[in-house]
C-alpha cells in the first residue's frame, strides 16, 4: 500500500500508479489508497561489474600483504595445445592475477605432449613451494585420461575445485575448494540479494564441471541455497513444463538460443552458463559468443539474467581469484 502523495511509496520501482484514473473520475481528492500493477523489472546481472569489484577487494588483500612484508599469491596455468576457447580462458585468467597484483606462471604444450610429461609437471607444481594454487585447463586432447591429471592435483592447490577430495567435501559441505564457475555463479546471486530459499531451482545439464555441483550447493541449507532443485540433461522427458514450474533457470548445456520465451514463466532468474562460438561474419574475428539461453526472447520475462557475454565468464574468474588467495591463506603464509 501507498499513501499517494504524503511519501514515497517504497516499491516505487516495482509498480505503476494507476491513481490517475481516480483523477479522471474525480476521486483523486477522497482516495487515499492507490492501485497498482504489478509489472516486470528486469535487471541484468552484471558479471563483469561484480567480478570488479570483486578484483577491487582482492587487490587490496594483496596490498595489505604486500605492506606487511607476506607472500603474494601464485597461480599456475597449464595449457595443452591451441583451442581458441582455452587459449583466451588461460588468457584471462593470467591477465586477472596481473590486474590484482599476483604472480602468476603460464605452462604451455604442444597438442601432442604425453601423459607421463603432464603428470611430471604437475607432481612438480605439487611440490613447489612458490606456487599456491594452478589449474590444467580443461578439455585435454582425446589421448590424455584428464581424470588421471585432475587426481594427480594436489587438493590443497587443486584451485579449479574439480579434485575428488573437494568434491566430496564440497557434497559433505566440508571445507575445500568449490567448483570455480559454481561458486562465482552463488557468489553472483548472493552480491545481488537473488532471493533462493523455498524457489524451485532447475539446472539444466549436469557436468561434473558446472550442473552437478550447482545442484548440490543450491540445494544446500545455506543463502544462495535452500531450493527445490531439479537436474536436467539430455535425457529428461517434457522439459519444457519443468522450466515452466521454474522460479530460477540456469542453463549449461552449450546449446545457442535453447531456452526460448515459450519455456519460461514470467519473473523467472536466469543464470545462462552457456558459451558457445557462432560464425559471425559482421565481427573482424569473425565469430561471437553466444549463450543457451535466447536472451532478447527471454529477458523481458525475466526479473534477473546474466548476458553472455559478461555474465558468468567473469565470475568464474574471479572465483578462481579467491580460491587462489585461500589456497595461500590456508597454508598461514
Ligand atoms: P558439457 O560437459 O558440455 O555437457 C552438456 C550438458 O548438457 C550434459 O549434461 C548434457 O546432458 C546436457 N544437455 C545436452 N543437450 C541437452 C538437451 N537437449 N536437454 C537437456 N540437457 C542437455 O557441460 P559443461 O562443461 O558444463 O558446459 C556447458 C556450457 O557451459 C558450454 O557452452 C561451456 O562452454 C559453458 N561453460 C561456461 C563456463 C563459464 O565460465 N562461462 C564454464 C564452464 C562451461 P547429458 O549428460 O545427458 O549428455
Amino acid at each position: 500500500m501507498c499513501w499517494h502523495g504524503r511519501e514515497k511509496c517504497e516499491n516505487e520501482d516495482k509498480f505503476i500508479h494507476i491513481d490517475h484514473l481516480y483523477k479522471d473520475t474525480g476521486f483523486a481528492a477522497t482516495a487515499l489508497l492507490c492501485i497498482f500493477v504489478k509489472k516486470t523489472r528486469m535487471i541484468l546481472l552484471d558479471g563483469r561489474a561484480t567480478a570488479a569489484q570483486i578484483q577491487e577487494e582482492l587487490k587490496a588483500a594483496v596490498q595489505l600483504r604486500k605492506d606487511a612484508g607476506q607472500k603474494i599469491p601464485h597461480l599456475a596455468a597449464i595449457l595443452v595445445g591451441n583451442d581458441g576457447g582455452s587459449v583466451s580462458y588461460v588468457t584471462s585468467k593470467v591477465k586477472a592475477c596481473e590486474a590484482i597484483g599476483f604472480e602468476s606462471t603460464l605452462i604451455r604444450y604442444d597438442e601432442t605432449v604425453p601423459e607421463d610429461i603432464l603428470l611430471e609437471k604437475v607432481e612438480s607444481l605439487n611440490q613447489d613451494r612458490s606456487i599456491d594454487g594452478f589449474i590444467v585447463q580443461l578439455p585435454l586432447p582425446k589421448h590424455i585420461d584428464e581424470l588421471k591429471i585432475t587426481q594427480a592435483i594436489d587438493p590443497k592447490k587443486d584451485v579449479d575445485g574439480f579434485h575428488p577430495r573437494n568434491i566430496g567435501n564440497m557434497i559433505l559441505n566440508l571445507p575445500g575448494f568449490l567448483p570455480a564457475t559454481p561458486a562465482g555463479i552463488l557468489e553472483l546471486m548472493r552480491r545481488n540479494a537473488i532471493p533462493t530459499e523455498g524457489k524451485n531451482c532447475l539446472v539444466i545439464g549436469r557436468s561434473n564441471i558446472v550442473g552437478t555441483p550447482l545442484s548440490i550447493m543450491l540445494g544446500r541449507n545455506s543463502n544462495p541455497g535452500n531450493c527445490t532443485v531439479t537436474l536436467a540433461h539430455s535425457k529428461t522427458r517434457n522439459l519444457k513444463t519443468i522450466c515452466k514450474e521454474a522460479d530460477i533457470i540456469i542453463a549449461a548445456i552449450g546449446k545457442p538460443n535453447f531456452v526460448t520465451a515459450d519455456m519460461v514463466k514470467d519473473g523467472v532468474v536466469i543464470i545462462d552458463v552457456g558459451t558457445t562460438r557462432v560464425e559471425d561474419p559482421s565481427r573482424e574475428r569473425g565469430w561471437r559468443l553466444v549463450g543457451d539461453v535466447h536472451f532478447d526472447e527471454v529477458a523481458p520475462k525475466a526479473s534477473f539474467i546474466t548476458p553472455v557475454p559478461g555474465g558468468v565468464g567473469p565470475m568464474t574468474i574471479a572465483s578462481l581469484m579467491m580460491n587462489t588467495l585461500k589456497a595461500m591463506e590456508l597454508k598461514g603464509k
